[in-house]
């Protein structure tokens, strides 16, 4: 079993033996717990598309439906060379746990290709689209599961996809997607959702500890999608951002940075070790990011960034997960122990699939909003999830991560009952 699906059956597991106090039926509470371990339905086989020379190429493909007690599968589908059926299960195992810690009313599912896109013409990336959207055609659909872009698939793709679905199914069903461009139904604010609602939940978070935004620092690492909407966003808010990376270095200024300078730089295709770098800034390792004294430090790039190996260094009061796993549990045991907060992923990276959730609604209804109603109701929605957590986390005295989990499984678990499914 590969350590991502183990950690996410260890995490169910841990947060059962807290839960199971609630419930007097032992017996049923177990039998839930036993199903929640294992998805619903594996689906996976090979998909073909002719290459440009005429060759036949064939890619293993999955999709996995973990649970859908609380409404249709969600989840994204990505192209990538490396994964493996544990991993998708792992991530459709996490994708019911944050639909139902944002409160949007989804089971979980994940899909994957095993491909490595970038050696694919454009021709075959859509061919292969087409391919993946005929393979799960008879399992998906608005209200049974409904697939959003991942690594290394977007608007365009899931365009190929939602078309190639239409014409199989031969009607109209722009539910069946999220993340499609707002020319085909997708939603206003989609692109931003994933940082605004970080910088969202961080801002309940600093009202709750009573900080002073303007003398509190922030370094992020990652900016792409994440990491610059979080920036830009944040630092509107007043903080001052000392230090961000990408995978080539991390630029530091103890004065603050330009988000606005670093973006622009990025979207010429420069990389951050070749920055500019004016009086007052220096450029710093990604390892030297992760150790700085600051008061949120917000890994935002990838998964396992916080390890055994590196959280000692770690000096932040806060650490505020927008990237997906990027605290290992080990290293998540020693901050807890050292009194750090860990604002966990699938609360404060849970604006993008919150936005997806509007994007179906919009779709459904066949009446869009303006951008600033998805922004209000993202607003509203995630701040919730962050108060519902922080009271669970005061009553029962555990951890954000905890808290999250105890929240997310229980109600996975009340909809299994209500619905007699042991
Ligand atoms: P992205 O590809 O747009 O950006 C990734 C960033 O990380 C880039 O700046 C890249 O240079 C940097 N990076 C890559 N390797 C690195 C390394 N070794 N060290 C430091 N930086 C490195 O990806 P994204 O969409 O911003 O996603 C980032 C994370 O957030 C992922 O874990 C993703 O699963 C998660 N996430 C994304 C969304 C979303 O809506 N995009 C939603 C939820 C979670």
């Amino acid at each position: 079993m590969n350590a991502m699906l183990n950690a996410a059956l260890n995490q169910i597991k841990e947060t059962s033996l807290l839960l199971s106090e609630d419930y007097s039926d032992k017996k049923t509470f177990k039998k839930v717990i036993e199903k929640i371990l294992v998805p619903q339905k594996i689906i996976k086989g090979k998909i073909s598309i002719t290459g440009k020379s005429g060759k036949k190429k064939t890619f293993k493909a999955y999709r996995i439906q973990h649970n859908d007690a609380r409404g249709p599968f969600k989840g994204g589908i990505r192209f990538h060379a490396n994964i493996s059926e544990d991993e998708v299960r792992a991530l459709s195992t996490l994708m019911s746990l944050k639909c139902a810690v944002a409160g949007i009313p989804y089971g979980g599912a994940k899909g994957g290709v095993v491909v490595d896109p970038s050696k694919l013409s454009k021709e075959e990336l859509k061919n292969l689209s087409v391919a993946y959207a005929k393979f799960v055609t008879p399992y998906i659909g608005p209200w049974r599961d409904v697939p959003a872009p991942d690594v290394n698939t977007d608007g365009r793709v899931m365009s190929f996809m939602l078309e190639a679905y239409e014409k199989k199914i031969g009607q109209m069903a722009p539910a069946t997607f999220t993340g499609k461009p707002v020319e085909l139904g997708g939603s206003l604010g989609r692109t931003e959702a994933t940082g605004r609602g970080g910088a969202y939940v961080l801002q309940s978070y600093v009202k709750l500890k009573k900080l002073n935004i303007k003398t509190s620092s922030v370094a992020i690492q990652g900016f792409g999608n994440v990491g610059y909407y979080f920036a830009k966003f944040v630092s509107k808010l007043g903080f001052k951002i000392v230090a961000i990376s990408d995978s080539s270095s991390g630029i530091y200024s103890s004065k603050g940075l330009n988000i606005q300078a670093l973006s622009e730089f990025k979207d010429k295709g420069g990389a951050f070790k070749d920055f500019p770098i004016e009086k007052g800034m220096k450029l710093i390792s990604n390892e030297e990011l992760l150790g700085l004294s600051v008061t949120v430090l917000v890994p935002a790039a990838l998964e396992n960034a916080i390890t055994k190996d590196n959280v000692e260094n770690v000096s932040a009061d806060v650490v505020f997960e927008m990237a997906n796993g990027p605290t290992t549990t080990e290293a998540d045991n020693y901050l807890y122990e050292k009194g750090v907060d860990v604002i966990p992923d699938i609360l404060s990276n849970s604006g993008g699939v919150t936005v997806s959730y509007f994007e179906w609604v919009q779709n459904l209804g066949g009446y869009y909003w303006t951008e600033e109603k998805v922004n209000d109701e993202l607003k509203k929605t995630i701040t919730k999830a962050f108060a519902d957590i922080d009271k669970i986390k005061k009553d029962k005295r555990i951890s954000y991560r905890r808290a999250a989990n105890y929240l997310s499984l229980k109600r996975i678990i009340d909809a299994m009952i209500l619905r007699g499914r042991v």
